[in-house]
């Protein structure tokens, strides 16, 4: 039997449902640093539980994985391009045998993406094999390659991570132990780091003295004399592992067959955590400061509603980090909280390489308006943070197809004014949206009826700390590690020239 034939389509119709590319407005924003983890545990299968623990922070960093374990002096290896469960099998995790391991996501922040900049790293030393996961960015960098390619070392990526790792072979390959050796390498190190580092005896984890990335230890519940590090509790919890605290300041903690052993490298530390993990970055259940970011994240979405009331019938937030302070605002605010948009949740994130032609081929994803939610509604969208501002446009003209009547936007961070130097991409100062206009220019750039952003006390206030706890760079220019006047003038081109 031919079933009927559909009833033609009304293609003036179909153009008027338009919708956001979900990668092309992910791409508006900063993009993650990276996520390192570590497990010292003989008798367990360490690479399956890295695995894991990846998995839970692939959010960090989406270009490349990988793995290292070591199994006496014995070094497996497995790294590549793309997210954690399109790089690994059973069967290659299978041959990455050992008592402990360490692993790597990647976004890149220094050096471009490609294979050979995939983490760990690995170099030989006068003690066998020393492997490296490094989340953050040094900003001596170019003085250190200087240094070492002095000393005769070949470089072989484009990488910041690479001087780190370097930097450790020759202090030990001049006579330092591991621990001794880590430790004078440090020295040289100057920026954001926090590191997860497997050497034949144990496994190493490090915070820079001004802790700008985070770091925690946790042990796992099997066996709580077996220790592991990573960059958020949620690669914790995914393997049923308990928090036991934060890597410090200037912390290094040495997980061996003896236990752990915790030691302040640096004299000079101090906390400035970066905000932004908080606000954005982190995954909304890791916990920092006794909560979970999205209890904090609500608590912005309170403050924002008394900062910035408007008269409105639903709000919600762009999914999905807008979403938590969207609720807040409307606890607040009492306007009533509706999905406006929903996000096709069962494809993977598109943007496995950071550049745009590969962006723009990549699969489609949508943030689709709900129409009948929309129809005749004032609205507030609330989202974490604007920084370029190129694909808002497009996203409040998609509401107002849906038949928005008014289209409110409350943004829970500040203006995003400063680039960072500290591993996350921000982009160049005139690519700021905010370095260049004022808010209601922005307004009128991106259609919207109104549009606020959290006062930097407002997002201070939320924390219950003082500013000296945090680096809020970004939104201030006080920069609390010392940046060299060749990266600054690079990327603070604007700088005389702020609004
Ligand atoms: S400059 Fe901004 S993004 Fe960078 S570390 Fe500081 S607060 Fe975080």
């Amino acid at each position: 039997m031919i079933p009927n034939s559909p009833a033609p389509l009304d293609m003036n119709n179909l153009k008027e449902h338009k919708s956001i590319n979900c990668s092309e407005y992910k791409s508006d924003k900063p993009k993650e640093a990276c996520g390192v983890f570590g497990i010292y545990a003989p008798g367990e299968d360490v690479a399956k539980l890295t695995y894991f623990g990846l998995y839970a922070l692939q959010h960090r960093g989406q270009e490349s994985a990988g793995i290292a374990t070591f199994d006496g002096s014995e070094v497996h290896v497995y790294k590549d391009m793309g997210l954690v469960n399109q790089i690994f099998s059973e069967d290659i995790l299978e041959g990455l045998t050992g008592k402990l391991a360490i692993g790597h996501t990647r976004y890149s922040t220094t050096g471009s993406s490609r294979k050979a900049n995939a983490q760990p790293s690995i170099v030989n030393t006068r003690l066998g094999k020393v492997a490296l996961s490094h989340n953050g960015n040094l900003v001596n960098t170019w003085k250190l390659r200087n240094e070492l390619v002095n000393s005769n070392f070949n470089l072989v990526t484009s990488t910041d991570s690479e001087m780190i790792i370097f930097a450790i072979a020759e202090a030990v390959n001049n006579g330092a132990d591991w621990l001794n050796g880590t430790i004078e390498a440090l020295h040289r190190c100057q920026g954001a780091f926090s590191l997860a580092i497997a050497t034949p005896e144990g496994v190493i984890g490090v915070r820079d003295p001004y802790g700008i990335r985070p770091l925690v230890i946790g042990t796992l519940d099997s066996n709580p004399t077996r220790y592991v590090l990573a960059s958020e509790t949620c690669g914790l919890d995914i393997i049923g592992a308990k928090y036991l605290q934060d890597v410090k300041p200037g912390e290094l903690v040495w997980i061996t067959e003896d236990g752990l052993s915790l030691y302040n490298w640096s004299q000079n530390s101090q906390n400035k955590l970066c905000i932004f993990e908080m606000i954005y970055f982190a995954r909304p259940d890791s916990m920092m400061n006794n909560e979970s970011l999205y209890t904090y994240r609500l608590r912005l979405g309170r403050e924002l509603a008394v900062e910035s009331k408007v008269d409105a019938d639903i709000v919600f937030g762009i999914p999905d980090s807008g979403v938590p302070a969207a609720i807040g605002f409307s606890q607040v605010s009492k306007i009533h909280y509706a999905e406006g948009i929903i996000k096709n949740r069962y494809v993977g994130r598109t943007f496995i390489q950071p550049t745009q032609s590969m962006r723009e081929s990549g699969i489609r994803m949508k943030l689709n308006p709900l129409k009948d939610v929309l129809e005749g509604k004032r609205i507030i969208i609330v989202d974490d943070s604007i920084v370029r501002g190129t694909t808002s446009r497009k996203l409040v003209k998609a509401l107002r197809s849906a038949g928005a009547i008014e289209v409110h936007m409350r943004i829970s961070s500040p203006p995003v004014t400063h680039p960072c130097f500290y591993g996350i991409d921000t982009d160049t100062q005139d690519q700021l949206i905010a370095a260049n206009k004022s808010t209601k220019e922005i307004a009128e750039q991106i259609g919207v009826d109104s549009l606020n952003y959290l006062s930097w006390e407002g997002m201070l206030k939320t924390t219950g700390k003082s500013s000296n706890d945090f680096c809020s760079a970004c939104f201030t220019g006080d920069y609390p590690i010392k940046i060299p006047e060749n990266m600054k003038r690079y990327k603070l081109m604007l700088e005389n020239n702020k609004v």
